[in-house]
């Protein structure tokens, strides 16, 4: 049976992810400012004052507010 196995590295704020032992995919994490997580990023969570991004929220956290 495969595993899946997510290594954040909160130095250099990117994640591995592994199958079996092998990384499969690397992606840049972002800490949410509502949960504190450190969560996959994708720039649809930035949340603008203006034309200056203040904050970033998951995707969680976008879907139950
Ligand atoms: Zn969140």
């Amino acid at each position: 049976m495969s595993e899946f196995v997510e290594i954040i590295n909160p130095r250099t704020m990117t994640a591995k992810l592994l199958l079996d032992g092998q990384v499969t995919a690397e992606y840049k994490v972002e800490q949410c400012d509502s949960c504190k997580l450190l969560l996959k990023f994708d720039s649809a969570g930035y949340q603008y004052s203006g034309l200056e991004k203040v904050l970033w929220i998951c995707v969680n956290c976008r879907l139950t507010n």
